[in-house]
């Protein structure tokens, strides 16, 4: 099987599981409880949550863990509109946000917020200043991901977080980084992000574990879970010793010659976009920087035969920004995108152990669709 849809999720290393497989079994005492195989758990959460720290620059006592990316996103609009309540009930974020976000803001809504959606252009990016000119006084908080999941455009969050301390000194700033961590380099502490949202299982780590990063300006945050104490008192719940501890791993695993991953992956990229180039009026949808993350379309060539036909060739790809259901998703319809082209958009996504040879069994397994199908629209 070849795998090149590494951005909806990651291969676990055998390191991984194994670790994962050996906490399970040996060190499932659980981190409140007083004896040793109690205080043994709680210093695998401990080194856990300094590893997971340590790779994205921030204080372990600022990183808590969560169930997953859409848990951090959630996480963060509940502690932040909560801080800010006196401030406003207006967000700023992007049309292109991952659901997590989008599908939260659309309740908010309901509840009486104001939500502005701000718009890509036509090469998706958008710019701080168009972020900051959204920003009122009421503004309670901004949310805008560090790198989009469909089109790889990583987006100026440092900037914005810079240019709110003019604009409006108590909105908070969230950044989606689900697609961002460990792909593009950045740091908590420079980005000046108050919430940044993380995911394991985009890294090599196991799905069902996130972490959410909660700078100093929030005080005393909402929690998420109430109930028996743990990570602060903030997010209740016994802690998934074995997903934490697969989450370390996977990103002890993932940093060592992390620049030399992150160029190989680049280069897996540009290599991929020279051999898709062979394909008659193929388009380059994303135009966005990160390394792992290409999207492309076969105008005409609805994307979920596209998907259907490689994965009966052994190929993975996913239909990314197509169309579900007949609807285009946020991306595709953001962008402003033709009819056709926007029904035919696929998605290639990397890793660290994404081969040339992969990339030619897809660039041929694309190219025998379009000589062999029909397009339909
Ligand atoms: N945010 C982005 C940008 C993502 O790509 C994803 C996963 O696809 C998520 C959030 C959700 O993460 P999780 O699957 O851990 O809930």
């Amino acid at each position: 099987m070849i795998y090149l849809d590494h951005a909806a999720t990651t291969p676990v290393p055998k390191d991984v599981a194994d670790e994962m497989y050996r906490v399970l079994r040996e060190e499932y005492g659980n981190p409140s409880s007083q004896y040793a195989y109690g205080r043994q758990a709680r210093q695998l959460v401990a080194d856990g949550r300094q590893t997971v720290a340590d790779a994205l620059g921030c204080a372990a006592k600022n990183l808590y863990f969560t169930a997953c990316g859409t848990e951090s996103d959630n996480w963060a609009f509940t502690a932040a509109l909560w801080q800010n309540r006196r401030v406003g009930k207006h967000i700023v974020t992007t049309a292109v946000e991952h659901s997590a976000i989008l599908e939260r803001c659309r309740w908010l809504e309901q509840d009486g917020y104001e939500v502005t959606y701000l718009t890509p252009d036509r090469d998706g990016n958008i710019s701080a200043d168009a972020v900051l000119a959204a920003v009122r006084t009421d503004t309670a908080l901004v949310s805008v991901m560090l790198v989009n999941n469909e089109t790889g455009n990583v987006y100026p969050v440092a900037e914005i977080a810079a240019g709110l301390k003019a604009k409006n000194e108590k909105t908070l700033l969230h950044t989606d980084a689900v697609q961002g961590f460990l792909k593009v380099p950045f740091a908590a502490k420079t980005l000046g992000a108050d919430f940044i949202s993380l995911s394991a299982h985009k890294i090599g780590g196991p799905k069902g574990i996130g972490g959410l990063y909660i700078g100093e300006r929030v005080r005393n945050p909402r929690p998420l879970l109430p109930g028996g104490g743990q990570e602060s008192g903030f997010r209740a719940g016994t802690e998934a010793t074995a997903q934490i501890a697969g989450f370390a791993k996977a990103v002890e695993l993932r940093t060592e010659h992390l620049t030399e991953k992150l160029e190989h992956m680049a280069q897996i990229k540009a290599y991929a976009m020279e051999r898709l180039a062979e394909i008659p009026d193929l388009r380059f949808i994303s135009k966005g920087t990160a390394p792992h993350v290409l999207s492309v379309s076969m105008p005409g060539y609805p994307s979920q035969n596209v998907v259907n036909d490689l994965s009966d060739a052994g190929i993975c790809i996913s239909a990314g920004s197509a169309c579900h259901q007949g609807k285009p998703s946020q991306v595709t319809a953001a962008l402003g995108l033709e009819k056709k082209v926007a029904a035919g958009v696929v998605r290639l996504s990397f890793g660290p152990e994404t081969t040339r040879e992969e990339i030619d069994a897809a660039a041929e397994a694309l190219k025998k669709h379009h000589d062999t199908r029909f397009p339909m629209l």
